[in-house]
């Protein structure tokens, strides 16, 4: 049977780092589960649709067919065939995922993805309601966090490395627009598991976050 560890929070918590990083060392696959709710965002925009018209997602989402597969161990995210992964991290794409993520029939497509690559191989999984919905039975579930400022000027600095210029405030209050979204909708809002453990990575290095998920996988083990 497959193990796996399931990593919630908000957005720029740092899950996708540190899942990278936890999966390497324990040579589990890192399913990154926010790259198909965006591959499926990019679908509805190329559909020309916008975040005011939700009534037409979820009929909408029917021809959009979103797989993984790993190139030299990183996941490349397909959609209808073509390989997307570039363009998943604009803000746009982001924003409209956190307004379509909302939606029953896309959560139902993707969340039946995610189970069927968990019950196939040992992952790190990370998202949103990984813990409380995907994969309920995980062997490890940890929910990260940190505070907004802290997100913010990581999302600007992650932007900038990438040659796009940012507003500190205006990332900071988009920040705070989506975990709203993400923690009142109605369907597999974003919360912590009850059996959950609290990671607050604000004044964490990436390694020490590494470390204490190893090490709550390793007390699993030997229990
Ligand atoms: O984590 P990331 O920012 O890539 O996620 C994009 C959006 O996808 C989130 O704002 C959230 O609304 C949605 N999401 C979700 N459930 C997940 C992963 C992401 O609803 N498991």
């Amino acid at each position: 049977m497959s193990v796996n560890i399931a990593i919630d929070g908000p957005a720029g918590a740092g899950k996708s780092t540190i899942a990278k990083a936890v999966a390497k060392e324990l040579e589990f696959i890192y399913v990154d589960t926010g790259a198909m709710y965006r591959a499926m965002a990019l679908y509805l925009l190329r559909q020309g649709l916008s975040s005011e018209t939700t009534e037409k997602m979820g009929e909408a989402c029917a021809n959009a067919e979103i797989s993984i597969v790993y190139e030299n161990g990183a996941q490349q995210v397909m959609l209808n065939g073509e390989n997307v992964t570039g363009l998943l991290r604009q803000e746009e794409v982001g924003n409209m995922a956190s307004v379509s993520s909302a939606v029953p029939q896309i959560r139902e497509k993707l969340v039946e993805l995610q189970r069927i690559l968990a019950s196939k191989e040992n992952v790190v999984m990370d998202g949103r309601d990984i813990g409380t919905c995907v994969l309920p039975n995980a062997e490890v579930k940890v929910y990260l966090t940190a505070s907004a400022r802290t997100r913010a000027l990581r999302r600007c600095k992650e932007l900038e490395e990438k040659g796009v210029s940012c507003v500190l405030e205006e990332i900071e209050a988009d920040i705070n627009e989506r975990d709203h979204r993400d923690m009142t909708r109605e369907i597999s809002p974003l919360k912590q598991a009850e059996d959950a453990v609290l990671l607050d990575s604000s004044d964490m290095t990436i390694e020490e976050v590494k470390e204490a998920i190893i090490s709550l996988y390793k007390k699993t083990k030997e229990a």
